[in-house]
């Protein structure tokens, strides 16, 4: 059987407040296998973000370890650290941090570009997935011209442009009107689907929490399931 999407085993991170350490994760546990999605539900400020961020390898652990596609990243030299980010790792934020001065299309190619596609390759697989997310008619649009629910679906595109086999989402319909936050999870859901994509949201939204494979809390420093 193959490893999973994303292993992390007994992962501690405190953060220095005032001079104090503040245990955020204090041995956290978890798997997450391809194909699995799963809603990360836990009150603000119980370390959500911290732990993406880990998993994302956008942040190092105290201690513990990160297993990416079944490798062990925490002594990687930077670069790889950085290669195996982008190549298996895609991130949606709240905001969509999409690049202004370019279209939606330039958007999804852009990483597809940096991780060595030709540009008509990432054109071709950008255009493929605006035409998957029903925003076809929105390529040439630049972020400002589109809704908040078509930047966050383009958001989508460009973290699983690269073909990545873990996608990690920090609130990414927490910005959103409910029927929009609905359409933009949908939109997720079908890649999710369609790909075989491990995926970990943090949501506050339970009607969609409730949608995913698994549910899971953090509680004292623990990832914990839910039923
Ligand atoms: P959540 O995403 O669940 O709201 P976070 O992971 O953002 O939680 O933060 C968890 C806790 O860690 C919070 O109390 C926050 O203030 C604190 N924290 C987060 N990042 C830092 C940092 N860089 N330095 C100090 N404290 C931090």
């Amino acid at each position: 059987m193959s490893a999973p999407a994303l292993y992390l085993e007994k992962i501690e991170r405190s953060y220095d407040q005032a001079g104090l350490p503040l245990e955020i994760l204090r041995g956290a546990d978890f798997s997450l296998w391809a194909g699995q999605s799963v809603a990360l539900i836990a009150p603000s400020g119980a370390g959500k973000s911290t732990l993406l961020h880990i998993a994302g390898l956008l942040e190092k652990p105290d201690a513990g370890e990160v297993y990416v596609a079944g490798l062990g990243t925490t002594h990687l030299a930077d670069d790889a650290r950085t290669a195996l980010r982008r190549s298996e790792i895609g991130f949606v934020y709240q905001f969509h941090h999409l690049l202004p001065e370019f279209s939606a299309l330039e958007n999804i190619m852009l990483p597809q570009m940096i991780g060595g596609y030709s540009r008509r390759e990432a054109k071709d697989r950008a255009m493929q997935l605006l035409d998957y997310l029903g925003l076809a008619a929105r390529g040439k649009h630049r972020p400002a011209e589109l809704s908040g629910g078509e930047q966050q679906r383009v958001a989508i595109a460009r973290a699983v442009a690269n073909g990545p086999g873990l996608l990690l989402a920090d609130e990414p319909t927490g910005n959103l009107d409910p029927k929009t936050a609905n359409h933009v999870f949908e939109a997720l859901d079908a890649i999710v689907r369609a790909t075989g994509l491990a995926t970990l949201i943090a949501t506050h939204n339970m009607e969609l929490a409730g949608r995913m494979d698994r549910r899971v809390t953090l509680r004292d420093g623990l990832l914990v399931e839910l039923a």
